[in-house]
This record gives C-alpha cells, sequence and structure tokens, in this order.
C-alpha cells in the first residue's frame, strides 16, 4: 500500500460513512437543482432530510434509461450549464443515446478512477499505451485517454478501426498497454497473422484491458495466448462516466467497484426487490462524486453478482462478476432462456473453434430455429469434410448438455464474419423483422 492508493484499503466502516456523507450531500444537490429529482422527490413525498442512513436509499424509486431519454438532454442536469464543460452519450446500442454531462470536477474524478484502476493492475509511467477505442461521443475514448494522461503513460490516442495502422504504431512506439473491446482484439490478431506477423513476438504488450462488450473467461484466455498478455476486465457505462466503475485487480476474480463514488445493489429485474450478496440479478448504481449529473439508483440492465468475500488483495471495495450480458440480451427460443455469453463460453472453449462466431434466430412455420455461425481455427476448414461433420456434432453436443439448445451449427471459414472495430453485434434476430 502506498501513500496515494489508501483509498481502496480503507476500512469498511469508514467507506459507509463516506458513502452516507456522499449520498446526503448528493441528495441536496439533485433536490434544489435536478428538474427531474425535484419533481420525484416531491411525488414520493421525499426531501433529503428523510435518509438517516445507508438503508434508506431504498426509499428512492429506481431511474431507468427511459428517464434518462424522457428528459433528454438536460432534465438531470444538477449545475447551472455555466459549469458544464463536457458531454458524452452512450453508444446507443440499444436505442437512442443518453445524454451524459460533466464538470471540471467529473472528468478529474472519472480520470483518477481510470488512474487507480491502472495502477492497481500494474501500469507505470514508462508504459506507452494505446487506447484502440473510439473517441468522440463514446466514454471509452476520452475518458481512458485522460485517466493513462493523469498516471502519466504515453498515450497515443490511436482510437478504434484502421487496423493496420494500429499495427505499425505498435510496432514503431513499442507500445507496452492497450484498450480495446474483446472483439476487436480478436480481429486485430487475425489481420496481424494474414501479415504475417506473430501478435506476440512481433509486439511488446503485456497488458491489455478489454471491456465495453460482454465476453467470456475463454475468450480471456484466448486473448491472453494470443498477444501473450496479463488481460483484465474492465466495466463502466456512460451514465456513470463512463469506464472505471468497476475494474480488476490482479487476482483477475471479479472486479472491484469503485464504492467510494457509486452505491452498489442488486435487484431482482422482474421484482425490483433488493438481493443479498452473492445472488444474481440486475446491477443499480447510485452515482455519490458527480456534479453536473448524478443519478440515483440507476437501472443498469446488466447482470451480475456481488462476491460476499474479501478479495486476496486486500482491497475493502466489494467486487461484482463478469457480466453475464444485459436483461434484455437474454432470448427465449422454444422456451429455453439464453445469454449469448453462455453460447460463446461454450464455443469458446473448444479449441478448434476460431475467433468469431454469431447466432442467428429464425422463425419457420411458427417454430422458432436457433442458428449458429462458428468460425473455426485456419486450416480446419479446408481438411476433411468429416473431420468439420464431427466438430459441428460436438458443437450441438455440448450445447445441448450445457444450455439444452439444439441449434443447427454452421462452420465458416476465419475471417468470413462481419467484424467490428467496437462493441460487437452478437445476435441476429430474424423473428424481429
Ligand atoms: P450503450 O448502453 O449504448 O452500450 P455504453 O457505451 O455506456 O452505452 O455501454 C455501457 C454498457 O456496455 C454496459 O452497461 C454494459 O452492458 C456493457 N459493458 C461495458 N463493459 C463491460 C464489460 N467489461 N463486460 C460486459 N459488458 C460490459
Ligand atoms: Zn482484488
Amino acid at each position: 500500500m502506498s501513500s496515494n492508493n489508501k483509498i481502496e484499503y480503507i476500512a469498511r466502516e469508514e467507506l459507509e460513512s463516506l458513502q452516507f456523507r456522499r449520498l446526503k450531500d448528493t441528495l441536496e444537490r439533485v433536490y434544489k437543482s435536478s428538474p427531474f429529482y425535484r419533481k420525484m422527490f416531491k411525488e414520493n413525498g421525499l426531501n433529503p432530510s428523510k435518509f438517516k442512513s445507508l438503508k434508506d436509499l431504498s426509499l428512492i424509486p429506481f431511474t431507468t434509461r427511459q428517464d434518462l431519454r424522457d428528459n433528454f438532454p438536460y432534465g438531470l442536469l444538477s449545475v447551472p450549464l455555466e459549469k458544464v464543460i463536457r458531454l458524452h452519450t452512450s453508444t446507443g446500442t440499444t436505442g437512442k443515446p443518453k445524454a451524459v454531462l460533466f464538470t471540471q470536477k467529473d472528468i478529474d474524478q472519472a480520470s483518477e478512477l481510470i488512474a487507480r484502476s491502472m495502477r492497481m493492475t500494474g501500469a507505470k509511467r514508462d508504459d506507452v499505451f494505446q487506447n484502440m477505442m473510439s473517441y468522440g461521443l463514446f466514454t471509452g475514448g476520452l475518458i481512458f485517454h485522460y485517466g493513462a494522461e493523469k498516471l502519466g503513460l504515453l498515450v497515443i490516442p490511436a482510437g478504434a478501426g484502421n487496423t493496420e495502422r494500429q499495427i505499425q504504431l505498435m510496432r514503431d512506439f513499442k507500445t507496452t498497454v492497450i484498450h480495446i473491446t474483446p472483439s476487436y482484439a480478436l480481429y486485430l490478431a487475425d489481420v496481424m497473422e494474414d501479415m504475417g506477423l506473430d501478435p506476440k513476438h512481433d509486439l511488446s504488450l503485456r497488458i491489455a484491458y478489454l471491456g465495453a462488450e460482454p465476453y467470456s473467461e475463454e475468450t480471456r484466455v484466448k486473448i491472453q495466448d494470443i498477444f501473450g498478455v496479463d488481460a483484465y476486465n474492465s466495466y463502466g457505462l456512460s451514465e456513470m462516466n463512463g469506464p472505471g466503475v468497476a475494474f480488476e485487480c490482479r487476482e483477475k476474480e471479479g472486479m472491484h467497484l469503485w464504492e467510494d463514488n457509486f452505491i452498489m445493489e442488486i435487484i431482482d429485474p422482474s421484482t425490483g426487490k433488493v438481493l443479498e450478496d452473492g445472488e444474481e440479478g440486475e446491477l443499480v448504481l447510485t452515482s455519490i462524486n458527480r456534479e453536473a449529473m448524478p443519478i440515483l439508483r440507476y437501472r443498469t440492465g446488466d447482470l451480475t453478482y456481488i462476491y460476499p468475500e474479501r478479495c486476496r488483495c486486500g482491497r475493502t471495495h466489494r467486487r461484482i462478476a463478469r457480466l453475464k450480458g444485459r436483461v434484455d440480451d437474454m432470448f427465449i427460443v422454444r422456451g429455453v432462456n439464453v445469454f449469448p455469453s453462455e453460447i460463446e463460453r461454450v464455443l469458446m472453449s473448444l479449441p478448434e473453434v476460431g475467433r468469431n462466431y454469431q447466432i442467428v434466430l429464425e422463425r419457420e412455420k411458427n417454430l422458432d430455429k436457433l442458428r449458429v455461425r462458428v468460425e473455426v481455427k485456419g486450416d480446419l476448414f479446408n481438411g476433411s469434410l468429416e473431420h468439420l461433420r464431427k466438430l459441428e456434432d460436438r458443437i450441438r453436443t455440448r450445447l445441448r448438455s450445457e444450455l439444452m439448445l439444439t441449434p443447427q451449427v454452421e462452420l465458416v471459414e476465419a475471417g468470413s464474419l462481419p467484424r467490428t472495430t467496437g462493441k460487437a453485434k452478437r445476435v441476429i434476430d430474424k423473428r424481429k423483422i
């Protein structure tokens, strides 16, 4: 422990009293200045003085994505516009974007959380950091950028895409640390191999931060092997600053959610009931260290659970498990509920499976059909037909025994499925078209 990371090891009691102080302060500010919360408090007979302990948080109704859209763009703003210096929006994976506003202090604080997270994983001032997330309205670019600068690394604001230039930059500047979506990392590896380069030996990478989309432990392992890096899971959402909400430490067992900045709860997504640590449900977050636009009890839509035990690293901030996906990522085929991440876990545990897959849902004669399109490893596709049939069978059997699915499996050549340089789109639901 050094003097600048004391907050990571703060005693639980102290952390909770800090949370309560910050919550009270936040409540007073939103009650006074945010039109949306002022109205919500009035309608529910609430005012800041009613809150006597952290438990009273549950008096507040949830804030939803719809609330953010209905009050777009300034309805949740809690400071005068003259104090606002930055706008970000969500990438709009699901519907219309949501506007998120920052004061200077908010930007500083968000950067601080990134710097803290990077330092936790061993990034140092002499590292060369290439940020391969898209710059612009998406928070993954600029917020991470500011954090890395705060920690003092050399930052290369490469952005997403332009893969050959990325590779050139990594080779010229001997990039050691990258921030990238897991799907783009696999794509990047494919391009390098096509160019006759080995991602492990022809680059100098040692750390990769993977986030912005759900992925499996098996994919992490794959990326670590391909690039010879330590890959860390990084979680965030624009509504709560962007990246840096929760981050893995070197134990790589769950992500520490920075509880001095956010209060977390897990709820049953259908009833709204608050669940115990260890129980899986929807993550609900309250920002308690935001000036421009604090959000109370925000339903993130993301499914996870809280680890009940203290982490071996000694940090006191509780951890959340790898995200299973979003409540609305789940689809139902013939009565079976599935998350794309579960299919991914099964696929990526098979060594013959390549780096990309796609899930297609169709309806034929009123019957749902699930088709899983899977890229196979390099040369395999040119091998014997019998070999491919056997692999198809194995995939089908595994999906049936582990997830109770009976999909049609279609093997395709490596590199033939569509790629994105940002968040991957895994499911094509033709039933809705
Ligand atoms: P959008 O809601 O438009 O996707 P954001 O860019 O703010 O907007 O994305 C935040 C969302 O991305 C999270 O709510 C979560 O669903 C997903 N996400 C971010 N990081 C991770 C991660 N490490 N694992 C799984 N999902 C993640
Ligand atoms: Zn830890």
